[in-house]
């Protein structure tokens, strides 16, 4: 049957991608009187509603009650773990998603975002005009969003669909017996931490002698030491050359080890953990839109892609991947577009970040090495403290905290500040107001300690590092 052409549905602003960033500027851009769409073809909220930051934190608390279960006995309580019933927590956590799913859906309706399902991809232009299409609808804007995130990446090698990846992660519907997490990033990190806690037998497998290299080299050396002591087992400068299925259904990994060929056999589940690609395959080409060296949307300081009025923000344009970036960049955007704010802009400088490992990290600013490399060592003076947080002092299981604060010269300027420890993940988003506010050590030292904390070591750090 042939379909009959249908009129072009115009819009202000069109979004392609109901995830963090797409859905806090249609909001805005709607409440600022906006005619607004968003276009999404999975689940509302993106990645980290479904398969990132929401359902990850639920599974970070679990580990973490485990944990605390471990640490009771040590603070007087008789408590002994008899069964950890892995699907108790993923039904009350598809639970709740399904809730946010629902608050979504109507934030939408409240703010009078009209909501279209499906595919979208750009169609090819005639005369310059920008033409979406959704399942053989057409939807025009004079503004048009992209929003449409990114996709876990596997390693290109031999028997890599036996692995999962993040997203498989969180379908699993048991703890896994014994795993192979493949990275060395945050989501490595983390979900290798949360399997260990759980009980899981895990191995994380990583290229290099360390995780989280991209972080201040303090941290990154001891969490990478906190990784070894919480019982993970790490398969340090190991690349994954193949999977193989056994006859027993277990997953043998075969590596190079060292320089050398190496298996390492018996898991009954591998996980990749080795970075994200952005959703870029949408007819870019139809509109002119370019992309960068590393296939992000390429965009300028006001999230203006290469083509007029089209604009890219959050994972698709890949700086900062955290949920909070794509939303404060979507919403600046919409205040640019519809508010006559032609200055806003996200300030991409200082971002704070926080990742949940065992124990936590938070994070802002530059690193010692990317500090001293800016402003030259001369100029730089860091101070560092080591210290154990109160919780551990009667308990059997130990972690260990540290506190480095990266100083400009000649006046201290705080340029960077890395947090490990229990709580450090709460800890620095006020300190994050101070640094984004250009305070100085001095300004953190006049400010008078909140005792017994783990946080009062951060205005009260007393010796400047030696190198
Ligand atoms: P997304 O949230 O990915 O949204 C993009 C949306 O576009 C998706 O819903 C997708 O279905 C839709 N889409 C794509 N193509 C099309 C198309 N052609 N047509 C229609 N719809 C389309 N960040 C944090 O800040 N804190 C955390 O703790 C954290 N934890 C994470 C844990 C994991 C395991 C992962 C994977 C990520 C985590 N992140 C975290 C990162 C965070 O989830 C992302 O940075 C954030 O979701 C990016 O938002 P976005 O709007 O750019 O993209
Ligand atoms: P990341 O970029 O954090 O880490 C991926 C790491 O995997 C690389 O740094 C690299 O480390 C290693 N790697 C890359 N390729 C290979 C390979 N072929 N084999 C083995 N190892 C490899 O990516 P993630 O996927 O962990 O996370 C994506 C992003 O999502 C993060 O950057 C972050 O922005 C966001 N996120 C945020 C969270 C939070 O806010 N708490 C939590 C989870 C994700 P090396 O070079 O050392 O080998």
């Amino acid at each position: 049957m042939q379909r009959m052409a249908t009129a072009v549905r115009t819009f202000d602003f069109l979004v392609i991608g109901g995830g963090s960033g797409g859905l806090a500027s249609a909001r805005r851009a709607a409440l600022l009187g906006a005619k607004a769409a968003v276009i999404e073809h999975g689940p509302i909220g993106g990645t980290c509603v479904n398969v990132g930051c929401v359902p990850k934190k639920v599974m970070f608390y679990t580990a973490s009650m485990r944990e605390a279960l471990h640490d009771m006995k040590s603070y007087g309580f008789d408590v002994t773990l008899k069964k950890f019933d892995w699907a108790v927590i993923k039904k009350s956590r598809d639970a709740y998603i399904n809730r946010l799913h629902g608050i979504y859906d109507r934030n939408l309706d409240k703010d009078g975002v009209t909501k279209i399902i499906g595919d979208a991809k750009f169609k090819p232009s005639e005369n310059g005009s920008v033409v979406v299409d959704v399942g053989g609808e057409s939807y025009t804007a004079k503004h048009v969003l992209i929003a449409t995130g990114g996709r876990p990446i596997e390693a290109g090698v031999p028997g890599k669909e036996l692995a999962m990846t993040s997203d498989g992660f969180f379908d699993l519907e048991e703890l896994p017996r014994k795993i192979a997490v493949v990275g060395a990033g945050y989501i490595a990190v983390e979900l290798a931490g949360i399997l260990n806690a759980l009980g899981s037998e895990t191995s994380l497998l990583i290229r290099k002698d360390k995780v989280l290299r991209s972080f201040d080299s303090t941290l990154s050396n001891m969490i990478t030491d906190e990784v070894v002591d919480s019982g993970i087992d790490l398969v340090r400068n190991t690349t994954v050359d193949k999977l193989v299925k056994e006859a027993d259904g277990t997953v043998t990994v075969h590596v190079v080890r060292d320089g050398a060929k190496a298996s390492l056999a018996g898991y009954s589940h591998v996980l990749w953990a080795i970075g994200r690609v952005p959703n870029t395959e949408i007819g870019l080409e139809h509109v002119g839109v370019k992309l960068d060296d590393r296939r992000n949307v390429q965009v300028d300081e006001f999230q203006n892609t290469t083509t007029p009025n089209i604009y890219a923000l959050g994972d698709v344009a890949g700086k900062y991947l955290l949920t909070p970036v794509a939303i404060a960049a979507g919403r600046r955007l919409a205040h640019r577009l519809f508010d006559n704010q032609p200055n806003s802009k996200l300030d991409y400088e200082n971002i704070p970040t926080v990742v949940f490992s065992h124990p936590t990290i938070g994070t802002i600013g530059l690193t010692e090495a990317e500090a001293k490399a800016k402003y030259g060592a001369e100029n730089v003076r860091v101070y560092e403290a080591g210290l154990a947080s109160m919780y551990f002092a009667v308990t059997e299981r130990k972690q260990r905290s540290v506190v480095k604060m990266i100083c400009l010269l000649p006046n201290e300027k705080v340029i960077g500040l890395h947090c490990l420890g229990l709580g450090s993940d709460e800890m620095l988003q006020g300190f994050a107001v101070a640094v984004k506010m250009g305070a100085t050590k001095a300004d953190f030292d006049n400010t008078v300690a909140i005792h017994p904390t783990a946080a009062e070591e951060v205005v009260t750090l007393k010796t400047a590092k030696k190198d």
